[in-house]
């Protein structure tokens, strides 16, 4: 049986943006991809479970982003777990899925690399799964080239360097953006910017709201 390559985009995609499809897109041309399983978290363990919008909401924005792209999926295995989730426990959930005719890229942005550095099980991860680290606008990369390539060396090349077409967008940025009743228009993909709007996701300002949809 041939390998199927799977790349792995996980996220808070709160609410998913043109950023993060770029960048699988951009893994899926460069590392000849059969699919790009976008996963939305569960109850973060970086981030305050308060904070986040509702995994309801996060997930069904990322099945309307990735729709028209035959390659992408949204995997459900972060949200139906309970407790905290952790990644190591993600790959082995997917390995199993998939047997061993399956070969995983994890696929992560210059910031969230540098974060999975530090995590106490980093070199069991490396062992599961090929990473690609995405550039992204604001995040250096580059500067730490020289800690990435020695924390991997032990790996055989396990840490691919990926270039995406550069999107300076987060999240964040458009949650204020929609607090503010500024436009999110080409930032995410319509029916995102619809379906936040309809939803009244991240609390736009009353007073603001009519501007958005004339
Ligand atoms: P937030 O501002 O809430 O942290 P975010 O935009 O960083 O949101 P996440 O859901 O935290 O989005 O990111 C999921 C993954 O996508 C991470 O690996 C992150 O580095 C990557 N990513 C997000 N935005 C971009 C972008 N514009 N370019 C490249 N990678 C990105
Ligand atoms: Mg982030």
């Amino acid at each position: 049986m041939e390998t199927k390559r799977i790349g792995i985009m996980g996220g808070t995609f709160d609410p998913i943006h043109y950023g993060h499809l770029v960048t699988a897109e951009a893994a899926r041309g460069q590392f000849q991809l059969d699919q790009v399983l976008f996963l939305p978290s569960g109850t973060p363990p970086h981030k305050d479970p308060t904070q986040v919008t509702d995994t309801k909401h996060r997930y069904t924005m990322a099945v309307l982003a990735t729709l028209t792209n035959p390659h992408f999926e949204v995997s459900r295995v972060d949200i139906d777990r309970t407790g905290t989730t952790y990644t190591i426990d993600t790959l082995r959930i997917l390995q199993d899925l998939h047997g061993t005719a399956v070969r995983l890229f994890f696929i992560t942005g210059a910031d969230a690399i540098l974060e999975i550095m530090g995590w106490k099980d980093s070199q069991e991860l490396l062992g599961m799964a090929e990473f690609i680290a995405a550039t992204r606008p604001g995040f250096q990369l580059e500067d730490q080239r020289g800690t990435i390539h020695h924390w991997f060396s032990s790996q055989n090349k396990r840490l691919h360097i990926l270039q995406v077409p550069a999107m300076a967008i987060s999240s964040t940025d458009i949650r204020r953006r929609v607090r503010k009743g500024e436009s999110i228009r080409y930032l995410v993909p319509e029916t995102v910017d619809y379906y936040i709007r309809k939803n009244r996701l991240y609390a736009p300002d009353v007073q603001n709201s009519a501007v958005h949809h004339e």
